[in-house]
C-alpha cells in the first residue's frame, strides 16, 4: 500500500488540463495554450553553448555537494549588482532547481508538526512540500480588492507557537503580484523566520521586487534560472541560507541529491556572466503579451481589479460563468480549445479563479481571446 503521506499529497490540476489539451490536439484540433507556466524561449544560445562545450570537455562528474565555486561566486556577485547586498558565496547552495530548494529550507528548519504559513491563492506545491516536509501549512487569505498584497494583521492571526516560518513569493505565482518594500519590511519584522521564493525575480513590468536580504539579514532565499532565462528543463536553482544551517543542508544534499549537475552549473555561470540582455530582450517581449492579454480579458468583459506586475500569468475572477473552476477550465478546453489553469489549483482562495499564462505569442493571445470572446457569446452570459 503507497504511505498515507503520498496518497495524501493533492494533484497538480493543470497537468489534467495539458493531458486533455494534448489529446485534443492528437487529433489535429488546434488548442492555444494559458496554462502553462513556463517561457515559450529557446535558452539563450550563450547559456546552451557552454553546457555542449563542457560536456565534450567530459564535465560529466559530480561535483562539490554545495555547487561549484564560481557559480556561488557569481550568485553572490549577482545579489551585490542588483540589490546591493553582500551575501557570502558560503551561503550558497546550488540546487537541481529552485524546488529542491524550497524543499531544504524547509526540511533544515523545522520539526515535525510546526507550522508554515503561506498565503492563499499559493503557488501550488507549497502546501505539498511542507507536508512532505513534514510540516503543516497554515493558510491566510490575500484579496484581489487588495491587489493581492499581504495583509500584516490577517498574518500575524495565523502565527501561533508552532509557527517556524512565513514563506513568501514576489513577484508571486499565480496573481503577479509584486509585493511593497513596506510589507516585505513589516513581515521580516515579526520575528518568524522567512523563505522568500524570488523565482520570477527579473520578470518585474512595474515597480521593482526586492529581495529579502535588504530587509533582514537572517532569512532564507530560495531562486534559480528556470524562469528568467528561460531554462525550466535544466533544472538549475539555488538556495541563500544563515551559515549555520549551511553544513546540515549540504548534508541533507548529500544524502539525498549528492551534487547538482556539473555542466549545468557551468551553463549558469555563463547566464549570469552573459545572457542578462537576452533575458531582457524576453521580458521586454512578456511586458508587451502582458498588456495584451490584459486588454483582452478585458474587452471579453472581465474585471481586472488589479494588474498584475510581475511573472507572467493574469489571475482572473471568472466565478460569474461557473465558480468551479475545475468544471469551467474542462469546459472551455472542450468547447472553445484555449487551456487555462483552474485557480482550484492554488488553494481555496483561488476558486472561482482562471489563471491565464502569457508565455505564448501575442497572435495566439489574441486568438485565444476570441475564441473565448465566443465561448462566452455562446453561453449567452454578460460579464
Ligand atoms: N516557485 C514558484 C512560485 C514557481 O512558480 C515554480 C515553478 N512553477 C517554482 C518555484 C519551481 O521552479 P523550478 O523548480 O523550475 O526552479
Amino acid at each position: 500500500m503507497p504511505s498515507k503521506l503520498s496518497e495524501g499529497i493533492s494533484p497538480f490540476y493543470v497537468m489534467d488540463v495539458l493531458e486533455r489539451a494534448k489529446e485534443i490536439e492528437s487529433l489535429g484540433e488546434s488548442v492555444i495554450h494559458f496554462e502553462v507556466g513556463e517561457p515559450d524561449f529557446p535558452t539563450p544560445d550563450v547559456i546552451s553553448n557552454e553546457a555542449i562545450k563542457s560536456i565534450k570537455e567530459g564535465d560529466t562528474k559530480y561535483t562539490h555537494s554545495l555547487g561549484i565555486p564560481e557559480l556561488r561566486e557569481e550568485i553572490s556577485a549577482h545579489y551585490k549588482s542588483n540589490y546591493g547586498v553582500n551575501i557570502n558565496p558560503g551561503s550558497i547552495v546550488i540546487t537541481m532547481g529552485s524546488s529542491p530548494a524550497l524543499y531544504l529550507s524547509i526540511i533544515s528548519l523545522i520539526e515535525p508538526g510546526e507550522e508554515v504559513v503561506i498565503t492563499d491563492p499559493h503557488y501550488a506545491c507549497y502546501p505539498q512540500i511542507i507536508k512532505i516536509a513534514g510540516g503543516v501549512p497554515k493558510t491566510f487569505r490575500i484579496f484581489e480588492e487588495e491587489e493581492f498584497q499581504i495583509d500584516i494583521d490577517r498574518l500575524k492571526k495565523v502565527i501561533t507557537p508552532k509557527t517556524r516560518a512565513v514563506l513568501i513569493n514576489s513577484p508571486a505565482n499565480p496573481t503577479g503580484v509584486v509585493l511593497k518594500p513596506e510589507v516585505m519590511k513589516e513581515i521580516a519584522e515579526l520575528g518568524v523566520t522567512v523563505i522568500s521564493d524570488e523565482i520570477y525575480h527579473g520578470l518585474v513590468y512595474e515597480g521593482e521586487a526586492r529581495t529579502i536580504f535588504e530587509v533582514t539579514d537572517i532569512a532564507f532565499a530560495v531562486n534559480g534560472f528556470s524562469k528568467f532565462y528561460s531554462m525550466t528543463g535544466w533544472r538549475l536553482g539555488y538556495l541563500i541560507a544563515p551559515e549555520a544551517f549551511i553544513r546540515p543542508i549540504q548534508k541533507l544534499q548529500q544524502n539525498l541529491f549528492i551534487s547538482p549537475n556539473p555542466f549545468v552549473q557551468r551553463a549558469g555561470v555563463q547566464a549570469l556572466k552573459k545572457a542578462k540582455n537576452d533575458a531582457l530582450r524576453m521580458v521586454q517581449l512578456f511586458d508587451e503579451r502582458r498588456k495584451t492579454m490584459i486588454e483582452g480579458i478585458k474587452e471579453l468583459g472581465f474585471n481586472i481589479e488589479s494588474e498584475p506586475k510581475g511573472a507572467f500569468y493574469v489571475f482572473v475572477d471568472a466565478s460569474k460563468i461557473n465558480p468551479n473552476s475545475y468544471e469551467l477550465a474542462f469546459d472551455i478546453l472542450e468547447k472553445a480549445h484555449v487551456a487555462v489553469t483552474p485557480g482550484i489549483d492554488f488553494g481555496v482562495g483561488g476558486e472561482g479563479y482562471l489563471r491565464f499564462s502569457y508565455t505564448t505569442s501575442t497572435s495566439n493571445i489574441k486568438e485565444g481571446i476570441g475564441r473565448l470572446g465566443e465561448y462566452i457569446n455562446n453561453k449567452g452570459i454578460t460579464l
